[in-house]
């Protein structure tokens, strides 16, 4: 019998686990295998921005990055570009630019000798019985049961955990993004943040990334995403950015907390942290900040005992809940196309551009 079983290896189950693992005997699981180097095809598709919210937690935790996980070129700009108005402005950000799946395997070799871990192996569903929780687990074609007090849905925007545990808390708004990697020779050394009401109601962006140019967009489900994909990257060549070759495309669900129902935090039993949970920034998709809040929260509740955990977290989690529920009343000045445009012809917070540097991808 385990203290905790987390499911999911992504930031926050690896997050939650090392927080964890000196006080509980800790069982993590994920259907793919973060302890070797897997096809980047299996790992999360993610634009990698480390934002300054993301940056702080890990300065709580006492982390700094390696620098393989780095990629260049580092990020300070942000070109904010509306396609249907063609206004466009420029603004100062501070993002770690960095390698996804990179990032992961450090944070899973942060913890994982001192947890038990089961890697290629899905979490299909659970019976609570009555102080402890058996899951029913699937891997390499077999169906296998373990034990566990608590269980923690770490499993992201689709989380299975929350959809077994928690059917009533369900109303989630996934989006699907797609994001497809370009060879460029010299990528622009800025992310864009692209709207345009005909591609998505969300937003679009472009990273660079070494040698490639990162396109990517958050899309609404089932509303012709490939053709929207496309129509996005015509758009991008008609402004200036020379899409090379193709060498990759996928695909993932993110989930847009409109509301505080797409936020559920769990229960007496089982406990969702980071993207299972709705704890992703409803305005810009940054998640990891999130992730590693997420998991801090519930580990805080869990060191003081498994007894009565639910309702500790819960309180942590109302910091979060709000801190959403303000992004989602900032929104209408990035997603409505009137207030938008209102802020980009005003010009506040726009940086003017001095240098060379951008000549390549602008208009
Ligand atoms: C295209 C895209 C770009 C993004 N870009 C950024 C960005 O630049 N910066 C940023 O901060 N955020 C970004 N995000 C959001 C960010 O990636 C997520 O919010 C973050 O990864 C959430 O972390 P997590 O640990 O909660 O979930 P995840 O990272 O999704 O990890 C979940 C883990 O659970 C495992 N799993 C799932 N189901 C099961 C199951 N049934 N059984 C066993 N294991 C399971 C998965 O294999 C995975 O390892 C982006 C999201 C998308 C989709």
């Amino acid at each position: 019998m385990y203290d905790i079983a987390v499911i999911g290896a992504g930031p926050a189950g690896t997050t939650l686990a090392r927080l964890l693992n000196e006080k509980y005997k800790i069982l993590l699981i994920d259907k793919h295998n973060y302890g070797q180097s897997s096809p980047a095809h299996d790992r999360k598709c993610c634009g990698g921005l480390l934002a300054p919210d993301a940056q702080k937690l890990l300065s709580q935790f006492g982390l700094g990055l390696p620098k393989d996980i780095l990629v260049s070129p580092q990020i300070f700009v942000v070109r904010t570009m509306d396609l249907k108005s063609g206004r466009e402005r420029f603004y100062q950000r501070h993002y770690i630019n960095l390698n996804r799946e990179k990032l992961d395997a450090w944070l899973f070799s942060l913890t994982a000798d001192a947890v038990s871990y089961l890697p290629d192996t899905l979490f299909k569903s659970c019976e609570r019985k009555s102080d402890y929780v058996e899951l029913e687990l699937w891997s390499r074609g077999q169906s296998f049961k373990e034990k566990a007090r608590v269980l923690v849905g770490a499993d992201g925007a689709r989380s299975r955990v929350r959809k077994v545990c928690f059917p009533h808390k369900n109303r989630q708004k996934l989006y699907f993004s797609l994001q497809e990697w370009f060879e460029v020779q010299k990528p622009a050394p800025y992310f864009s943040a692209v709207f345009d009401p005909a591609i998505t109601d969300f937003y679009a962006w472009t990273i660079p990334k070494e040698e490639h140019l990162l396109v990517g967009a958050a899309l609404e489900r089932g509303s012709a995403i490939h053709a929207k994909f496309s129509l996005l990257k015509e758009k991008l060549e008609h402004y200036g950015y020379r899409l090379g070759r193709s060498v990759r495309k996928r695909g993932a669900f993110v989930q847009r907390p409109v509301s505080g129902r797409c936020l559920c935090g769990g229960g007496r039993h089982a406990a969702l942290v980071g993207e299972a949970a709705g704890w992703i920034s409803p305005s810009s998709a940054e998640g990891l900040s999130y992730a590693f809040k997420s998991a801090l929260y519930l580990a805080r509740a869990l060191w003081q005992g498994l007894e009565g955990f639910h309702a500790r977290y819960k309180k942590q989690c109302a910091r979060l809940r709000r801190n959403i529920l303000l992004k989602n009343l900032k929104s209408p000045f990035m997603y409505n196309y009137h207030l938008r445009n209102l802020i980009l012809r005003t010009g506040i917070g726009h940086v003017e551009l001095a240098g060379r540097g951008f000549d390549e991808h602008s208009k």
